[in-house]
């Protein structure tokens, strides 16, 4: 395969706290750049109780810490080998995870969307997602039709065990402390691109979109 990067297939790495919208802005950047959505808390979540060598995803994420590195790396790894374009949705989360990535591919831009403490604690204690198809809803923000269905297949929606109060509070901690330096680390090699995450999600959308096509 031509190492050329056509325009079609961009390596996107999507970075910013819990909550800030990775999940539904990545949804809109599958759609219109034709790319998988990879991510590893979707990935982790499908496999909570697999055992390995460290214990189950579960046990971390419950708590809201990280899942080890080799688990995730291999995720990543994997979903990485059999596609050019991506955008990558909570990976890397600590700057080992960041070298990992540089050796397995370039990227093309990072976008990171930038939202404030108080605004992602109730985003994620709002967020309603569905088990069968993934779409992501907000009991406030944005609602579905019909209360606690999902829009697109109709199940059930369910609130994420680790989006209490508590959990949302560890994570954000966690982010701070692991994933701040990986923000730091794209910012100083040029390929971090800030968008103002706070704006509703058509005018997130509007500007992801704009930098994404004049970096590709
Ligand atoms: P968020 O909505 O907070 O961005 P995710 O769905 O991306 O949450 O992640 C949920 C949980 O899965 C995290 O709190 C963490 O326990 C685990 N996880 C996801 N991605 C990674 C990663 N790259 N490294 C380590 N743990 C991860
Ligand atoms: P992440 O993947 O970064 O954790 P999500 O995309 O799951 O974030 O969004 C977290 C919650 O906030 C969801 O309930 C989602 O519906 C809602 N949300 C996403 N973007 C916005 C926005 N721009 N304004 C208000 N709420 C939003
Ligand atoms: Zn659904």
């Amino acid at each position: 395969m031509s190492e050329s990067q056509g325009s079609n297939d961009p390596r996107i790495v999507l970075l910013g706290p819990p909550g800030a919208g990775k999940g539904t802005q990545s949804a809109n950047i599958e759609e219109r750049f034709g790319v998988p959505h990879v991510t590893t808390g979707d990935a982790l979540r499908a496999n909570r109780d697999v055992e390995t060598e460290h214990g189950t995803p579960r046990e971390y994420m419950e708590e809201g810490e990280l899942v080890p590195d080799p688990v995730v790396n291999e995720i990543v790894a994997e979903a990485l080998s059999n596609t050019q374009g991506f955008v990558l949705d909570g990976y890397p989360r600590n700057v080992d995870q960041a070298e990992y990535l540089a050796e397995m591919t370039a990227v093309d831009v990072v976008p990171f969307l930038q939202v404030g403490e108080e605004e992602l604690v109730r985003r994620l204690t709002g967020r309603r997602v569905c088990p069968d198809c993934g779409a992501n809803y907000h009991v406030e923000f944005d609602a579905p039709d019909e209360e606690g269905v999902c829009d697109e297949c109709g199940a059930e929606l369910t609130q994420r065990e680790d989006d209490s109060e508590d959990v949302v509070r560890e994570r954000i901690r966690v982010y701070e402390e692991n994933t701040e330096p990986v923000v730091t680390h794209y910012r100083e090699s040029g390929e971090l691109i800030e968008v103002d995450g706070e704006q509703s999600p058509e005018e997130v959308w509007e500007k992801l979109r704009e930098a994404i096509d004049a970096a590709i």
